[in-house]
């Protein structure tokens, strides 16, 4: 018999990731008063410890259902975040659902109420007997104080996951998990990782196109949630987003790096950027790269292409700007002339026609014409923008700069 044992008490193997669930409480949320900005906070505060969120619920203020999610929740993954609904009043649900979900009473904590009058008095204020309620924490729970707020933060145990309850008030949440949470979690699950992004940012290729170009890479990456990819379409640009689960940098390179070498060799130049990159930034770089220097004609696209050269400093020479719609010929001519007055290397022009007016869209297709005046030549493309008509500007501001990258590549 092998004398290798299995302690059920060692911290989880760095393979097997440790996943989160966010629970985010309070009426105002569910009934569209308020954004939810505490879920996007805490998923990024968590990455930074390599834990991976797998599921965001957002839940009225209702002691029962509370209850109900957080249980949920602590089946599913070992640690649950909540936050709000941990205020002075009779409909601030967390303290007694989070005691229901773990089936004990809520108790009296003098310390928690001696440190509740002390704030009170910094501020120059009187607690109420509302505010009595905030010293209630369920039986068994580690008090987390607030240094902040007068509402305490706590930890318990539900079905052998970690619950950790967060004040509602942002600045709150994240001075909490900035200070106490990531510590007791990184001290309590015995990480040791981190998750590691990188973004390959596209453009001239169409989600889907895209998605078939890169199946069989993705499909070979294996499951054991050390790497993920995942798609992600704006205007324009469709970004394919690498996750590692590692250690360092160096390690998360060596995991991040030959598949992203796989679908950069599927994907070609529709990979314009990583990261921080952006098409008019990147477009800009290649032009002072060589010493040249562009303007635009735009038509029907609101100013849209004027706002993306605008980062592009000295290397634009300015945009002309048409409030309505041109014709293929008209933006070819208004090229050729910009060409000749601003002496300049490159010219783009682009202009969109939509289906319909902006009252009155039509289901028809709109038309984008983007003309590109380079030293090699000049050359008009049309296509067809099939998408919401507010969307057609963006759409066509991205096919031109899209045309200009490729056309100086
Ligand atoms: P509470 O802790 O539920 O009393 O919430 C206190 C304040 O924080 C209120 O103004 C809420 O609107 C705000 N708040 C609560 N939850 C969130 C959330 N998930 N995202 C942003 N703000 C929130
Ligand atoms: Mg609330």
């Amino acid at each position: 018999m092998s004398n290798v044992r299995h302690d059920a008490g060692e911290p989880a193997a760095p393979t097997i990731p440790v996943t989160a669930e966010i629970v985010t409480i309070g009426d105002e949320l569910v009934l569209g008063e308020s954004l939810d900005t505490n879920g996007r906070d805490l998923a990024r505060a968590l990455r930074t410890i390599g834990v991976a969120v797998t599921r965001q619920t957002t839940v009225g203020d209702a002691v029962e259902g509370v209850a109900a999610v957080i249980r949920e929740a602590a089946a599913r993954a070992r640690i649950v975040v909540t936050t709000g609904g941990l205020g002075p009043t009779f409909d601030d649900p967390t303290r007694e659902a989070a005691a229901l979900a773990a089936g004990v009473p809520t108790v009296f904590q003098p310390d928690l109420w001696a440190s509740i009058t002390t704030m009170f008095e910094r501020f120059g204020r009187v607690p109420t007997d509302n505010n009595r309620a905030q010293a209630f924490v369920p039986f068994g729970a580690h008090v987390i104080p607030n240094p902040v707020g007068t509402a305490p933060a706590f930890a318990l145990d539900v079905r052998g996951a970690c619950v950790i309850c967060l004040p509602g008030v942002p600045r709150e949440m994240r001075y909490l998990t900035e200070h106490a949470v990531l510590a007791l979690l990184v001290a309590r699950f015995g990480l040791t990782e981190r998750l590691w992004l990188r973004t390959l940012h596209c453009a001239g290729i169409g989600e889907s196109a895209l998605d078939a170009a890169i199946h069989d890479v993705v499909t070979a990456v294996p499951q054991d949630g050390t790497l993920a990819v995942g798609l992600a379409a704006h205007l324009g640009v469709v970004d394919v987003r690498l996750t590692a689960r590692a250690a360092n940098a160096a390690e998360a390179d060596g995991r991040i790096a030959p598949v992203e070498a796989a679908i950069r060799e599927r994907l070609g130049d529709a990979v314009f950027g990583a990261d921080d990159d952006t098409l008019p930034g990147v477009v800009a770089a290649a032009l002072a790269a060589r010493g040249w220097r562009i303007a635009g004609v735009e038509a029907g696209v609101g100013g849209a292409l004027a706002a993306a050269l605008a980062g592009a400093g000295d290397v634009c020479a300015g945009v002309e700007v048409v409030t309505d719609t041109l014709s293929a010929a008209a933006l070819e001519a208004a090229v050729a002339a910009a060409r000749r007055s601003r002496a300049v290397e490159v010219v783009v022009g682009v202009s969109l026609r939509r289906a319909g007016d902006p009252a009155h869209p039509s289901p028809e297709a709109g038309r984008i014409d983007v003309c590109l005046a380079t030293p090699h030549g000049t050359t008009t493309t049309t296509l067809a923008h099939a998408g919401h008509p507010d969307s057609g500007p963006s759409r066509a501001v991205a096919a031109a700069v899209d045309g200009v990258r490729r056309a100086i590549g």
